[in-house]
């Protein structure tokens, strides 16, 4: 067992950045943030207030007009020397993801690829800010589209993918002209100190982009202050529906909100099973279950012999799954975020037993390697004989549960997937082309994965997302994240 170094050595007071300065604040209350593996404590992050919030927003503001003014190009600019100190940066921000909240360390690499990936995707912004245009709509007339970019925009961030995410928006909101602020999630905030530490080396004028840490007083007066345009949340159903969409609309404001989850993992009988059980093995139990695109329901469909053998080769392999610290790369589930989620995770395999489900895998059962406190470990579990209206069947668990479910074939399948009310991710696996087309079309769900077992977009596709699982018109990422943080101004030009 080789556990790589921590990146922090020590305990860390953790402070805001606004109008280019590290401030702590107003309150002077911090929070403890802890290690989920170690249990110890690694720093302390602000609990910010209204007055921090409001500071944020007036330096935002004021240095909106000449962020505006500094052309897409030079804006780009910016995010090239940002993505040069990311890569520089690699291995530490990546060591930064496994101790603040738990994953493992290959896991942890391939959030930070996927948050370079944004900024990558972000300096083309001379190309994807283009309008378009039309001569002579009449005679000696002209009519052209501009992507004007709008002011200050907020973004409020979950847990699961601390650094990922907040990329989706911040260097599109900056390419395109807008002024930023980022309220992480307070028991996560040390991706994005490191990310505004190496915003500040690379000299962002001060205010173009802003860190306000803290929990609902601060999420309260984003949804309410009144020189915010818009606001992208990525997080739970209810607070992204009731509180944030909810709110930042009534107080006229653009919102994107990517919400929960309850994704569906479809395997038909022609499947490639060893390429189906690999990608079952990440899609279920990578990021321990703590991914919106998650698998949680396995649908298997086919005779009992089918049944059997896949259920025989996914267990055997699910049994063999090595739990520890994310820092030892030999370890291929890490713990739970915290001692809580790890008690809801526990709650729902007691439901499921209850509702009559048979745990054919008790995470609660498991060995961990290494000598650590076990407060938010689990191993991972699966229940089989669920039943679609059964508790572990419709809510999201965020845990490393599996509860499969027999469905007679396809189209029955696809029902109980439209049934549920969440509509962000859907696989299948199968040879079969017909299936795989008939399941991307009457599915409706926003990432559909076909032979794949995490339907995660590119940079320069949307993160998609339906029903209860996305409010708003425009998602994070690419084309749709320009969208969201311009308006098309609209020209008509009489040329004598
Ligand atoms: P959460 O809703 O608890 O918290 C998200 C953010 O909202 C945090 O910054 C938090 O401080 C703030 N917040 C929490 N409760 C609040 C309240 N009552 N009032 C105001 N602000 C509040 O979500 P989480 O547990 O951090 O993240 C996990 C959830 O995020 C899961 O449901 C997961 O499916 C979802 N998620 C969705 C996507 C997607 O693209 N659809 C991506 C990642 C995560």
């Amino acid at each position: 067992m080789v556990v790589l170094d921590e990146p922090l050595k020590e305990v860390m007071i953790l402070k805001n950045y606004i109008d280019g300065e590290w401030v702590g604040p107003k309150s002077n209350v911090f929070v403890d943030v802890v290690n989920p593996a170690t249990m110890k404590t690694i720093g302390k992050v602000p609990r910010s207030n209204e007055e921090d919030l409001d500071i944020a927003v007036k330096a935002a503001k004021e240095a909106f007009p000449s962020w505006r003014r500094t052309t897409p190009l030079a804006r780009s600019r910016y995010l090239f020397r940002l993505r040069d100190l990311l890569e520089e940066n690699f291995e530490e921000i990546s060591r930064v993801g496994v101790i603040e909240h738990g994953k493992t360390i290959d896991e942890s690499r391939g959030e930070t690829r996927r948050g370079i990936e944004n900024v990558e995707v972000a300096t083309g912004i001379p190309s994807l800010m283009m309008g378009y245009s039309l001569e002579d709509i009449a005679r000696g007339i002209d009519e052209f589209t501009i992507k004007t970019p709008l002011g200050v925009f907020a973004c409020i961030a979950p847990f699961n993918f601390p650094w990922m995410v907040p990329l989706w928006f911040i260097p599109y909101a900056i390419a395109t002209g807008n002024t930023y602020i980022v309220k992480p999630s307070s028991e996560v905030p040390f991706s994005m100190t490191k990310l505004f530490e190496l915003m500040d080396e690379i000299d962002f004028p001060p205010g173009v982009i802003n860190m306000v840490h803290g929990g609902r007083e601060v999420v309260q007066s984003i949804l309410k202050h009144p020189d915010i345009e818009g606001v992208s949340f990525v997080g739970s159903t209810p607070v992204g529906k009731d509180i944030v969409y909810a709110e930042a609309a009534a107080h006229g404001k653009r919102v994107q909100a990517q919400c929960g989850a309850k994704n569906f993992f479809v395997v038909m009988p022609d499947a490639n099973l060893d390429l189906t059980v690999a990608s079952a093995m990440t899609s279920f139990y990578g990021n321990t279950g703590q991914r919106c695109l998650s698998g949680a329901n396995l649908l298997i469909i086919g005779d009992d012999d089918f049944y059997s053998s896949f259920m025989n080769k996914i267990t055997e392999a699910v049994k063999s799954i090595r739990i520890g610290y994310g820092l030892d790369e030999s370890v291929q589930m890490g713990p739970l975020r915290s001692p809580d989620k790890k008690q809801s995770v526990l709650r729902y395999i007691d439901i499921g037993v209850k509702e009559g489900a048979n745990l054919t895998l008790d995470g609660r059962e498991f060995e961990l390697i290494g000598d650590y406190p076990r407060d938010c470990f689990l191993g991972p579990s699966i229940f089989e004989d669920v039943k679609p209206e059964m508790v572990i069947a419709s809510e999201e668990i965020f845990g490393p549960v599996m509860s499969v479910l027999r469905p007679k074939n396809l189209e029955e399948a696809i029902q109980m997937i439209n049934n549920c009310p969440f509509g962000n991710a859907a696989m299948i696996f199968t040879s079969n082309g017909g299936y795989a087309r008939q399941f991307q079309y009457d599915v409706d769900g926003g990432n559909i994965g076909i032979n794949i077992g995490i339907a995660a977009p590119m940079a320069f596709f949307p993160f998609s997302g339906m029903k209860e699982s996305f409010f708003g018109d425009l998602h994070g990422q690419g084309r749709d994240a320009v969208n969201f943080f311009t308006e098309d101004k609209v020209v008509i030009q009489r040329w004598f």
